[in-house]
């Protein structure tokens, strides 16, 4: 590199004529400046040397014979400054064999004396052209290492960023094979230090279903990020990690592989449960005092239908409505605490989904019809074979979906109970005809609490606990639920439950 640099200072721009010769000097001069070179002149060796060591003269005319040190002592000394200085020698008898010599010595070309000034013209333009040339080279020699060299800190600068990230890293090409993972991807997972990366992502990852999420992510089955689900890990001393996959996508938005971020949310879960634990206690305690007031009132209300006024009466019905609905809040609480505890399906039996649903509607038939609304039931391709469940989890999440359709439609709709199997999954899609959800709020309605607020709902009383209820009994089935809805003209939702 230092070498190059050097080199580069050489002046392509600029002779340095040796010769003990006036009038050859002049001559060499003139000629020279004509062609746009800025002339340098030594009469002897020692002042030739002397000028190159102030100026960068690229090219070099040199006299062979001169008294004090001789041409080939100039060339030879010319030659040890190794700066790739181009030396044309001028032989004043025409010997070949001093030419020969020469240039076995380093010079570039030489030129017999006498010379026409055209020959002269000729060596030097070449001179100049090959210079020229030499030097463009190693510039773009120096560009390509340095770009290189950058290249290469920015890299190792990556690699050490990527080490020292608190999350865990693994990468894995199209075949999901694995190309990088990071020494806290490492830890999380319990990978010791030899385990290189060049394997398949099951050797690193034990769980089934994140593999087969990283092989479909990395063969380019999801293009939208939103698309592509969370995965939480359950590892052994209550531990959990949350992973996070994402498709690794070039220029033309081609999958080159997968990146796979890994948190460890256990310290997030703890939290979550004590939360979970305290809703549980308050809300039990709460029950009992607020079913007792909900039962007073109720008695306060018959005894005193006479003897109170109308004010009265109907402060004591806000009153008695209010309790209730504390009362279902709560309920709706406990429920949703047990299911977070994982407690879905702890009892589970053989259930006839088809039969489960008739007793359903015929229940809540009555509120339907009270609101003039058709409530209908069809079930396809059955009788299915019995899921293996707790029927009261199932009655809860078929129960909560067709009492919003009930809720969410207006007097006269129609509602649409479909249950049929698909694949290995039973279907059962609850269709109405009412008002709809904006598609902005369709991933807040499985929030605990989330009540959508508009003219139509505000007046309609509940929870904002149901959907997520129903969800997280899905959830421990390990099936799916999917809705769809277009304001004013109707909301479907499907659950789909896994016949094992
Ligand atoms: P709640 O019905 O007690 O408010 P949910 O969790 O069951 O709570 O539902 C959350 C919100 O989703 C409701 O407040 C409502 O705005 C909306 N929603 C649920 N089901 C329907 C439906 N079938 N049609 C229109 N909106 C619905």
């Amino acid at each position: 590199m230092e070498e190059l640099s050097v080199k580069n200072k050489l002046d392509t721009g600029k002779v340095l004529v040796i010769d003990d010769e006036q009038i050859l000097r002049d001559g060499a001069e003139r000629i020279l400046t004509r062609m746009n070179f800025q002339v340098f002149k030594a009469s002897r060796g020692e002042e030739g040397l002397k000028i190159l060591e102030a100026e960068p003269a690229a090219i070099v005319l040199l006299d062979m014979k001169m008294p004090g040190i001789d041409g080939m002592e100039v060339l030879k000394r010319i030659v040890e400054m190794d700066r790739g200085i181009l030396v044309i020698v001028i032989t004043g008898y025409a010997t070949v064999e001093t030419a020969i010599e020469a240039m076995k010595r380093g010079a570039y070309d030489f030129i017999p004396k006498p010379y026409e000034p055209d020959q002269l013209r000729i060596v030097v333009n070449r001179a100049r052209e090959k210079m020229q040339l030499t030097l463009e080279a190693e510039k773009l020699e120096m560009e390509r290492k340095r770009t290189l060299a950058d290249l290469h800190t920015s890299q190792s600068r990556v690699y050490t960023i990527i080490d020292s990230l608190p999350n865990g890293v693994l990468v894995t090409d199209t075949n999901g094979k694995v190309v990088l993972l990071n020494p806290a991807f490492r830890q999380h997972l319990g990978i010791e230090k030899d385990v290189l990366p060049g394997g398949d992502v099951d050797a690193y990852i034990q769980d089934k279903e994140l593999c087969r999420l990283i092989i479909d992510i990395s063969h380019g089955k999801y293009v939208d990020y939103d698309d592509i689900p969370t995965h939480e890990l359950n590892l052994a001393g209550g531990r959990f990690l949350l992973a996070r996959a994402r498709p690794v996508l070039g220029k033309k938005r081609e999958c080159l592989g997968t990146v796979i971020n890994i948190m460890d949310i256990s310290a997030m879960k703890a939290l979550d449960q004590l939360r979970s634990e305290f809703v549980a206690k308050v809300s039990h305690e709460l029950r009992s005092p607020l079913s007792t007031i909900h039962e007073q009132l109720a008695m306060v209300l018959n005894d005193m239908a006479e003897g109170a006024s109308e004010d009265e009466q109907h402060l004591l019905s806000r009153a008695k409505e209010k309790t209730r609905g504390l009362i279902s809040t709560i309920g709706d609480l406990l429920d949703l605490s047990r299911i977070e505890a994982g407690m879905a399906s702890k009892e589970s039996k053989p259930v006839q989904v088809e039969e489960l649903l008739k007793s359903i509607i015929d229940f809540l038939g009555v509120q339907a019809t009270a609101k003039k609304q058709t409530l209908a039931l069809e079930i396809k391709n059955g009788p299915f074979p019995p899921v293996m469940a707790d029927p009261m989890a199932l009655e809860s999440v078929y129960g909560n979906l067709i009492t919003n359709a009930i809720n969410y439609t207006p007097e006269g709709g129609e509602i649409k109970v479909i249950a049929d199997m698909a694949g290995t999954h039973l279907r059962v899609i609850v269709k109405d005809n009412g008002y709809g959800i904006d598609a902005k709020y369709m991933d807040k309605i499985f929030e605990k609490f989330y009540r959508v607020k508009n003219e139509h709902t505000r007046f309609i009383t509940g929870t904002g606990l149901g959907l997520p209820i129903v969800k997280g009994i899905v959830d421990s089935f390990g099936g799916y639920i999917d809705v769809e809805s277009e304001i004013g003209k109707g909301t479907s939702f499907t659950v789909l439950l896994p016949m094992k």
